[in-house]
């Protein structure tokens, strides 16, 4: 890495959080643990089946509170850079665990939003919420009951905090891509919305979008994440 950069756009995946034990979107077959998106991961899924759609996310929300499971080096190395860069920091991340901020990352985006966060579709609250949710579980502010949904962005709906990233993409010189397949839009697009920046990508693999990133750096992200901290924080 050369040159002396002021201002960062990072953008995550579910490959950075694969070394944590978090199963990554696209495992074998196409599948998120066994289910297909259209089953699980849509506003469709959910008026046709809400339990079933309650049932894989408490299932999820269950495994954050596993004790096996923890950040790894790359959300570790992400902090040490946020907090030792001058410049402007903004972390962007299409996963809804929380182990960035467990971590310790404090300027960052859940633009998918968040597993350990529910919504009511009556008040249009949105709130911290740890436990299992079902069909019958009432509203802690309205009080209704079969309003409550998991505070996550499915397919087919708007992510969240899209003008503020795109302003942080518009101004940045450095945008460094780290475990993400390139497959889901927005998101996807990000490095195209970054003109005047230096581009990196990180990833197990090559991915669709490979030849928009000036940079690649091919291997697993607990070890390439913090090598990259430590030039960029050396520079
Ligand atoms: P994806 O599963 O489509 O892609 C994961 C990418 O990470 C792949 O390109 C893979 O090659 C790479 N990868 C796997 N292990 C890696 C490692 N150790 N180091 C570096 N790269 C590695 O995930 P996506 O692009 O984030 O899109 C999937 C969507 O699924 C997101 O919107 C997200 O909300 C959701 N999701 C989130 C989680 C989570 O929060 N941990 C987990 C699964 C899915």
């Amino acid at each position: 890495m050369t040159g002396i950069h002021r201002s960062i756009v990072i953008l995550t995946g579910a490959g950075i959080s694969a070394e944590s034990g978090l199963a990554t979107f696209r495992g074998a077959g196409g599948l998120w643990m066994g289910h297909r998106v259209e089953d699980v991961a849509t506003p469709e899924a959910f008026a046709r089946q809400p339990e079933m759609v309650h049932a894989f996310y408490n299932a999820r929300r269950r495994q954050l509170a596993d004790s096996a499971i923890a950040p790894n080096a790359a959300h570790e190395a992400l902090v040490r850079l946020e907090d030792g860069w001058a410049g402007d920091f903004l972390l962007v991340t299409q996963n809804v665990d929380d182990l960035h901020e467990r971590a310790g990352s404090k300027r960052i985006v859940h633009m998918h939003g968040e597993l350990r966060r529910a919504r009511c579709t009556t008040c249009d609250r949105g709130f911290a919420w740890l436990d299992d949710l079902g069909t019958d579980t009432a509203c802690p502010h309205c009080a209704r009951t079969g309003s409550l949904r998991p505070d996550i962005v499915w397919f087919g709906e708007m992510p969240m905090d899209l003008e503020r990233i795109h302003r942080a993409l518009q101004g940045c010189d450095l945008f460094i891509s780290i475990g993400t397949s390139g497959l889901v839009y927005p998101a996807a697009g990000f490095v195209e919305a970054a003109p005047a920046a230096r581009t990196v990508e990180i990833n197990l693999e090559p991915t669709s979008r490979r030849s928009m990133f000036d940079e690649h750096r091919t291997g697993p992200a607990g070890t390439l994440v913090p090598a990259l901290v430590h030039e960029l924080l050396q520079a």
